[in-house]
């Protein structure tokens, strides 16, 4: 459905160019960045000749076979060239001799909560096969499989209207006679066989609070849809639901959840937030093929169910793209720590080998969290986020993705940097807005020097400033700013403050770095580069660029800082 072929030759052979392209600069990238600005790992050129060699082998191969559409793990090549590359000390390193961190500073210990169930079939599930005794019905045709089913088929939904498929019918009395209790809500009919409470019996008020916000998200009007609702079953033990009909054989098997048309099959979470996620998941796929038709290419399909699956609910208020805060608010879901980690083994996913996920990746959890952090970055950020939602409406055309890439075009370079900026210092509570970073060009700096204003809230900021390669320039920084207001005001000044620390450097600390001129589309961002500062410092770039600066802290953590200060930058007499 997604295979992208191409009609006309000329768009093709472009499209695989571009492909070509993206995935040249697009294998993983992994740690960083070490203390300090020079310990660097660069993208090898070994690295890069066995990237484009090897797909350019594999495009051929592809096209030989028929297939139009790119190797799928344009990104992949990537895993195999066994790299040295020094690690980055993480935000795991205790702060020295520190009597309290900030949040991000708190030494990370495994929480199995944060590991996403990744079962099989759900806990206390019946066995795959149902016991030879039981079904009373007509035994189920098996669906036939071939390779290509399974590889063209989304994990858990369709990805589209299925149309000429009846709606389920329940039959209430057999399905109590089966154990199974009916909760009833306005968009939401849900059967389970899970004991009464209080977090399984109110999903169907959840699901009806979601159903405005989805409306709301995908510009869809509710009065059109006065009589919309779904059919869902939660299950706990998988057998009552296939002696009760209410678990076709026709079904493919899944993890988790399933979603088609208006039904929705749900095995129960470890966690009362998970198990609403999941359902959440599904009823995303669930309204968008139902109202939308569709719910489009894989990256996207998931990207967004993810994105708008994530919530918080709390004294009858629900909401749906909620960026988790913390961990202990969303267990068992997982999706930051599986970045991390991978990030942590030189592992991390370029943006095109998101965007270039099949179907089959999500047999996998670890794609969801990725397809999660590419929607919650293009949905996050102010540059992307209108363009971004715009796709909704193309979910039907099978030219989804080329429409995407068209759409980032003039900054899909700036895009992808943004992508690396944001996996390399991923955190609960990541302000994706305010570290939002200006890429316009600096001028050369005036003979006399200039001085320039950093604001102890931001992420990165754009000097205006342009330095030359090989040429020495000193910095000097003042100024009083907040880092932290509780649980009192905590000054700094432009050298930091010694007893906390964040990413191993002082909290605080002003940072440098240059973005080349040229960048390199294939290599590091430039901004994770950085170089300190603090209150006096000289530096030579190696590649001319546009200066950047900002305060040592963590993404999730500017809320609650104030303030800016002064660096006055001169070039240093020979
Ligand atoms: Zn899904």
């Amino acid at each position: 459905m997604w295979d992208g072929r191409a009609t006309d030759l000329i768009v093709a052979i472009s499209l695989r160019e571009m492909k070509l392209r993206l995935a040249e600069r697009d294998g993983y990238f992994g740690g960083y960045v070490s203390c300090g600005s020079a310990a660097i790992r660069d993208h090898d050129s070994m690295f890069k000749r066995i990237t484009k060699y090897g797909l350019a082998w594999l495009l051929l191969i592809a096209s030989i076979a028929g297939c139009s559409h790119a190797p799928e793990p344009s990104g992949e090549p990537a895993r195999k060239p066994s790299r040295t590359a020094k690690k980055l000390p993480s935000s795991k390193s205790p702060a020295p001799g520190s009597p309290r961190t900030k949040r991000t500073g708190v030494p990370e210990r495994s929480d199995p909560r944060e590991d996403p169930p990744a079962i099989p079939e759900s806990p206390g599930a019946a066995p795959a096969d149902p016991p030879a005794e039981a079904p009373e019905q007509e035994p189920e045709p098996k669906p036939r499989r071939s390779l290509g089913d399974l590889l063209s088929r989304p994990a858990d939904s369709a990805a589209r209207w299925i149309p000429e498929l009846p709606r389920m019918q329940v039959d209430d009395a057999r399905a109590a006679a089966g154990g199974i209790r009916k909760l009833s809500g306005k968009r939401l009919t849900l059967y389970t066989d899970m004991p009464p409470a209080k977090a399984v019996d109110q999903l169907p008020e959840v699901f009806d609070r979601a159903f405005v916000q989805w409306c709301e998200y995908f510009r869809v009007d509710p009065a059109q849809h006065p009589d919309w609702s779904m059919t869902g079953f939660l299950m706990k033990e998988k057998a009552r639901f296939q002696q009760t009909g209410l678990l076709p054989g026709d079904l493919p098997s899944f993890k988790n959840g399933y979603a088609r048309n208006y039904t929705l099959w749900l095995y129960d979470q470890p966690s009362d937030y998970y198990r609403r996620h999941l359902m959440l998941h599904e009823g995303t796929h669930g309204f968008m093929n139902t109202i939308l038709g569709a719910c489009g290419p894989p990256w996207y399909m998931e990207g967004i169910a993810e994105l708008l699956a994530t919530h918080r609910w709390g004294d009858g208020r629900l909401r749906l793209n909620h960026f988790p805060t913390g961990r202990e608010e969303v267990p068992y879901w997982g999706r930051i720590r599986i970045i991390k980690d991978a990030m942590a083994e030189n592992r991390g996913k370029r943006l095109v080998g998101v965007i270039e996920y099949s179907a089959s990746a999500h047999l996998e959890t670890e794609p969801y969290a990725w397809c999660w952090a590419a929607a919650a970055l293009l949905d996050g950020h102010p540059r992307y986020r209108d363009r971004f939602r715009q796709l909704a409406e193309s979910v039907r055309q099978g030219d989804f993705t080329e429409r995407f890439y068209r759409l980032m075009h003039d900054d899909w370079d700036q895009l992808c940097e943004e992508w690396q900026l944001l996996v390399s210092t991923l955190e609960y509570g990541h302000d994706v807005a305010a570290t939002a970073v200006d890429f316009t060009p600096g001028e050369p700096l005036p003979p006399d020097g200039a001085s320039v204003t950093i604001a102890a809230k931001g992420g990165w900021q754009d000097s205006r400033l342009r330095l030359e390669a090989g040429v020495e320039y000193g910095f000097t920084a003042t100024g009083r700013y907040q880092v932290d207001d509780q649980p009192q005001i905590w000054w700094c000044e432009p050298g930091g403050v010694s007893i906390r620390y964040y990413r191993g450097r002082p909290l605080g600390i002003l940072l440098a770095a240059i973005r080349p001129d040229q960048p390199d589309p294939s290599g590091l961002c430039g901004l994770l580069r950085p170089a300190v500062l603090g209150l006096r410092a000289s530096l030579k770039p190696k590649q001319t660029g546009t200066l950047y600066l900002k305060i040592n802290d963590s993404a999730a953590e500017l809320s609650d800082n104030a303030g800016e200060l002064k660096v006055e930058i001169k070039m240093n007499d020979e």
